[in-house]
């Protein structure tokens, strides 16, 4: 693809954010590492400066000091020399995994940061990348259209993980505290024979907590609970102390947290445990979220998807009426934004409306969006006012570009509880820097460590404001101390390239459109291909992430195509017996397999590689054939360099080149 003037604009824009495929940038980021080492010992050295200095000048020089420090210099050789064989993820010849070049921003903050090496678990150990961290999170929901303005509830907030897998453990664990709060509130009240009034949503269900069904009470939403908590210690306020005391233990005492799963259940035989919807595609860090709480993979329904690898609505809609008729609660139904495998979207949109649709019939589930990988691509739809801008105006940047689906599923994401999203992926920062973003703050209440302030401050005058107990951010989080760089580092990325289409936005635009000439050229490389095999773009990319698949003419069997599509990626992985440094490209893959509940896809693929259907089994015959999937190599095109390239030619345009003569070589073994 020739570089036109619009194209070389665009790698103008990003030339200063990275340290660019062949270290280009080293002698800033030397400059910018150096200026601030020195900086921080000035700051050193200005605290108590009439101490004096512990390790003296002349100590440099003993023999022992001297070892001491060849030794450190020899271990990090050997380090340094080991990192060479490291995956070359920052180079635009990777189009493997969810990782690139860093932000020079980010990568600096978290250097410098480390020197003071703060610990955001708590204010006390981090005073000021806790405001980092908390304005951090504001930045995400504010890019997912959330309420960040606290005088307006909902209010959202969000806070950095180690990843996205912890992000998902947290929706899990917020929303079973929500879940079931209501029910234990319900016994603490009975238990200590108070009368409510009337109380709960505005409307005919509006009544006393103890007229409530079981089933109504874990049939609320966030909101209602919350405002249900909210109206319990309005009414309860000015109670006699030693009761109040007496309610607030047997509310504690009967919760879910506090009994453990086997004992609520026991203790409502008319419940049952919950479950937890998601799309067959959805990451596996959802199985090992169920295996944690305790709540049971077996509880986890993956929801077909359908053609493209999306969310199947018709069949979320019939298994929460399963799950519903049997007077299941349904903890919560989770849309991915960006499968993991294949960069697909989940229409959000969808599942707001089945909440919505179900509400009606008195039922109701918690939304989470994992949007770990497509997250930060919601920076492209808001202009630098935070408005969200039309379609139409996203569109003229792109081909195909944010389809009608893609577009309502990012726009929608705010009506969900909650989000994770993975700064240490298309936010281009370190890891480990994952966020959990929620829709309204209230919710920590349920999960604190701390009692609970509304009902142990007697007067809400006294009340600490809710800024300042989050900066007591280890009592709300599933983690304990964590790094403060983490935090300073989004925020500085997140000042020099605000999240929007004119900030980080830009980047990721830029990416996109990688992407929409990679899914163009495959296709003309399908033309060149086509007297020697079939090569096919399985699913529409919604995203930035493309697979392939591809099968020799005249091949029926399956398990034969596997093993040629394995041969090619043979010639693209990173393998022990060859140094990196021989990869002409590097790339991944993945496969769908027959007990997936990809059926469907599955049938459409095959018919178009012209592969026997009948050869695709669930259980091969032997244990080794390659029977029982279909092999597809899976390219994330998030590299920022990916469209320039030495000469006219773009790196995408000599990932063909590769191709087809990792093709021409496997055919030829
Ligand atoms: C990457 C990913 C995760 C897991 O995130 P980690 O940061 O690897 O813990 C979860 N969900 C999706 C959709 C992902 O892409």
């Amino acid at each position: 693809m020739p570089k036109d003037r619009r194209l070389r604009e665009e790698l103008d824009f990003l030339q200063p954010f990275f340290l660019g495929p062949s270290g280009e940038n080293d002698r800033w980021l030397e400059e910018l590492i150096v200026e601030f080492v020195r900086d921080h010992a000035f700051w050193r050295r200005n605290f108590h400066p009439e101490d004096g200095h512990r390790i003296t000048a002349a100590a440099a020089y003993r023999p022992d000091f001297l070892q001491a420090k060849a030794r450190t210099r020899q271990a990090l050789i050997r380090l340094s020399g080991e990192l060479k064989q490291s995956v070359p993820i920052f180079h635009p010849r990777y189009v493997g995994h969810m990782s690139s070049d860093l932000l020079i921003p980010g990568l600096v903050a978290r250097i410098l940061t480390t020197l003071y090496n703060p610990n955001n678990v708590s204010e006390e150990a981090a005073p000021v990348t806790l405001t980092h961290e908390l304005e951090a999170g504001r930045d995400l929901a504010a890019m997912f259209g959330f309420n960040v303005d606290p005088s307006v509830q909902p209010c959202a907030w969000g806070h950095l993980t180690s990843g996205g897998t912890l992000a998902n453990y947290e929706a899990l664990w917020n929303f079973r505290a929500v879940k079931f709060y209501a029910v234990a509130l319900q016994e603490g009240v009975r238990r200590t024979a108070l009368a409510t009034g009337p109380v709960g949503p505005v409307g005919p269900l509006r009544k006393e907590l103890a007229e409530y069904s079981k089933w109504e009470l874990v049939n609320l939403s966030i909101g209602q609970t919350i405002g249900l908590r909210r109206e319990i210690a309005e009414a309860l306020r000015g109670q006699d102390p030693a009761v109040f005391t007496r309610f607030r233990r047997a509310v504690r005492r009967e919760r879910i947290e506090t009994a453990g799963i086997q004992e609520f259940f026991d203790r409502h035989p008319e419940l049952r445990p919950p479950r937890v919807l998601v799309a067959a595609s959805a990451h596996y860090s959802w199985e090992k979220g169920m295996k944690v709480m305790g709540l049971g993979t077996a509880q986890l329904v993956k929801v077909a998807v359908d053609d493209h690898m999306r969310l199947d609505p018709d069949h979320l809609d019939a298994c929460l009426a399963d799950a519903f008729e049997s007077r299941t609660p349904v903890l919560g139904v989770v849309g991915v934004l960006g499968t993991t495998e294949f960069g697909t979207v989940d229409p959000i949109h969808e599942i707001i409306a089945a909440r919505r649709r179900w509400n009606e019939r008195g039922a109701d589930f918690f939304v989470h969006v994992d949007a770990a990988w497509g997250g930060y691509l919601a920076s492209v739809f808001r202009d630098p006012d935070g408005g969200c801008l039309p379609r139409e105006e996203i569109r003229k940047d792109f081909r195909h570009f944010p389809s009608r689906m893609v577009y309502r599923a990012f726009t929608s994401v705010k009506h969900a509880d909650s989000v994770t999203i993975d700064p240490h992926k298309l936010g281009f920062l370190p890891y480990a820097a994952g966020a959990f973003v929620a829709r309204d703050r209230e919710v920590v209440d349920f999960i604190t460590q701390q009692a609970a302030y509304v009902f142990d401050l007697g007067d809400v005058e006294d009340e600490v404001p809710r800024e300042q107990q989050l900066r007591n951010l280890g009592q709300y989080i599933l983690e304990g101390s964590k790094p403060g760089a983490a935090a300073a580092s989004m925020a500085v990325a997140h000042e020099v390239l605000p999240l929007h289409g004119e900030g980080l936005g830009r980047i990721l635009r830029h990416t996109i459109r990688a992407c929409e000439y990679f899914h163009e050229s495959a296709l003309e490389a399908a033309g060149r291909l086509e007297d020697r095999v079939r090569l096919i773009v399985p699913f529409e990319p919604d995203s930035n992430l493309v697979c392939l698949a591809l099968n020799r003419n005249g091949n029926r069997s399956l398990a034969r195509m596997n093993r040629f599509a394995r041969r090619v990626f043979a010639r693209m992985k990173v393998d022990a017996d060859r140094p990196v440094q021989d990869a002409r490209f590097i790339g991944s893959y993945t496969s769908l397999r027959r007990e997936g509940g990809e059926d469907e896809q599955c049938g459409r693929i095959l018919r178009e590689l012209g592969i026997d259907p009948a050869t695709f089994v669930a259980v091969p015959a032997r244990p080794r054939e390659e029977a029982d999937h279909i092999f597809i190599l899976r390219h994330t095109l998030m590299n920022p360099f990916l469209m320039d390239g030495p000469g006219e030619r773009s790196y995408i345009d000599m990932y063909w080149d590769f191709l087809e003569d990792a093709i021409d070589a496997a055919l030829a073994e």
